[in-house]
């Protein structure tokens, strides 16, 4: 047997977003731990700091650093989101919501949604959002925290937080600091290897000082200074299937009201992100620079926004893709230094999470057993692959015709796996469920839905129940959304009574 050899340090490359998650999480995870944790970032470079959505999933990473949502919030000028509004992405003046949600109740080990579909098809549709209560909450603005023992699938739902990036990564900065990290502000210029095993063995900074580790983490954000620039891991470019490739992000004041979602609108070169925070909206325009100049897109962005602009347009320019390794010898990236995917659903956080929560669950000792690298990665492509293949949906589905881009996407072919679930539901309704997907079956079940999407036939197994019985068990259905939403409170009272901005004026 190999003897043990145990991390001492952890050196973290990079304070923005992920910089500081990971840096809290090892803080709180390794308290007891002789092992050292040191953040080392350039103010003068900054951060990119627009990541300001999240998916449900980020309140456990609260959770596992010792705080909660509520204190977040304050914190950092947050909201509550409950799903993410899509507008005009069927055709203008079409919405439908993405909620985090269940729809209706299952009977007899048929999904709600066979039922539904039975009853459109018999001639009695009514909308599928009534029956999902965190639509219902989100369409009046309404918001409640879960109920924690609901009686049936039509309580449940779950709900995520919208926040100013970099409001987030000082309040979890403070947090790693006051866990015992060490914070140096100063320029990585360099880079230093071991000669034998190739292994990272220093950073060398700009004021001459040499920073030693045994396991470092890149969250250097597109430079990928390790991972990259230094380890050589080459970058897998998705850009053919999801075509976006810059963004313009300005914020403004807010007019309307306090929404607890986030909404994304479908414009000609792409799609306009809506995220209401306390201080103001945040806004941007994720656009394919084939289909629109940066000048125009700015230009659009701020003719859209709902109040006085706030600052200037930020212009961000990305490929779409992953690192091939985001693990190599001992080096980790997290964040945009490991990839980056469009933020529709608002997944790259949630990924910065699951990278940590990977790394701790996979945790080397100095052998960095090769077995632990190759699973660790093979994990995080499948995990990308899920979430490009759920944006690729979004595109793929709409129904905005005469508009190059929309049509080009329409057109093109959709990854094996893709294309499978697609002709398994368009079939019979039915879902495919793969490994490692961020996203479950309601999920899908929206965004089919809502972009048109709809069953040849439902399962003959709905066929248990009359439409006439259906006609009264769906009626009981919608009573106990319309029951359970009259508990909620206006989303702006909420987040006033118990998430007022600590850190409003700044
Ligand atoms: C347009 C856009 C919108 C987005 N919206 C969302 C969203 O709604 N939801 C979501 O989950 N995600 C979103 N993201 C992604 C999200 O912003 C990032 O995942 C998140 O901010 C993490 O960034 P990072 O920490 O990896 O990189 P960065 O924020 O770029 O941080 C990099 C760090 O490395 C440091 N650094 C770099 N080079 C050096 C050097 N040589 N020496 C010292 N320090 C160095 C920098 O100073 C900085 O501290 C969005 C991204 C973009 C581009």
């Amino acid at each position: 047997m190999t003897e043990a050899r145990p991390i001492r340090s952890i050196v973290i490359a990079g304070g923005g977003t992920a910089g500081w998650m990971a840096a809290a999480a090892f803080a709180r995870r390794f308290e007891r731990h002789p092992i050292s944790i040191t953040v080392v970032e350039s103010s003068a470079i900054g951060i990119v700091g627009v990541g300001e959505a999240t998916v449900p999933g980020i309140r456990d990473f609260f959770r596992n650093i010792g705080t909660t949502a509520t204190e977040v919030m304050q914190a950092t000028n947050g909201t509550a989101k409950l799903g993410i509004e899509f507008v005009d992405w069927r055709h203008d003046g079409h919405r439908f919501f993405h909620p985090f949600g269940l729809y209706g109740a299952p009977s007899r080990g048929v999904q709600f949604h066979q039922y539904w579909l039975k009853m459109r098809a018999a001639g009695r549709e009514t909308p599928l959002s009534d029956y999902c209560l965190c639509t219902a909450l989100a369409q009046d603005n309404l918001f409640m925290p879960p109920p924690e023992a609901p009686q049936s699938d039509l309580g449940v739902f779950d709900w995520a937080v919208q926040f100013e990036a970099a409001a987030f990564a000082r309040f979890l900065a403070a947090r790693a600091k006051a866990g015992g990290v060490t914070h140096i502000d100063a320029k990585i210029e360099g880079v230093e290897l071991e000669s034998e095993s190739g292994n990272i063995a220093a950073l060398k900074l700009g004021d001459g000082r040499r920073i030693e580790g045994d396991l470092f983490i890149d969250c250097t954000g597109f430079r990928a200074l390790l991972i990259g620039q230094t380890l050589g891991a080459s970058y897998l470019d998705w850009s053919h299937i999801l075509p976006c490739d810059r963004a313009v992000a300005m914020p403004c004041a807010r007019s309307g009201p306090l929404t607890p979602y986030t909404r994304s609108t479908a414009l000609r070169a792409g799609w306009q992100w809506h995220i209401p925070l306390q201080s103001r909206v945040g806004n941007g325009y994720v656009y394919s620079s084939r289909h629109i100049s940066d000048d125009e897109a700015a230009a659009t962005l701020r003719g859209r926004l709902e109040g006085e602009a706030l600052d200037e347009p930020r212009l961000v320019r990305f490929t779409t893709g992953k690192r091939s390794q985001v693990w190599v010898r001992n080096c980790i990236a997290l964040g945009l230094a490991s990839g980056f995917i469009e933020p529709l659903e608002s997944t790259s956080i949630t990924l910065i999470q699951t990278g940590i929560e990977r790394l701790i669950d996979f945790f080397p000792d100095r052998n960095f057993d090769p077995a632990l690298s190759a699973e660790y990665n093979r994990i995080a492509t499948q995990e990308y692959e899920r979430i490009r293949d759920f944006l690729l949906f979004h595109y793929w589905g709409n129904g905005r015709h005469g508009e190059p881009l929309w049509d080009a996407v329409r057109a093109q072919e959709l990854p094996e796996d893709l294309q499978r679930k697609i002709d398994l539901w368009r079939s019979r309704g039915r879902f495919v469920r793969y490994l490692w997907e961020s996203f479950a079956d309601p999920s899908w079940l929206s965004m089919y839905v809502g972009l048109g999407l709809i069953p040849e036939q439902y399962d003959p197994m709905a066929d248990f129940f009359s439409a006439d019985d259906l006609d009264s068990a769906f009626a009981k259905m919608r009573e106990a959304v319309a029951k359970a939403k009259a508990l909620a409170m206006p989303h702006e009272r909420f987040i006033a009574e118990n998430c007022r901005s600590q850190i409003r004026g700044e």
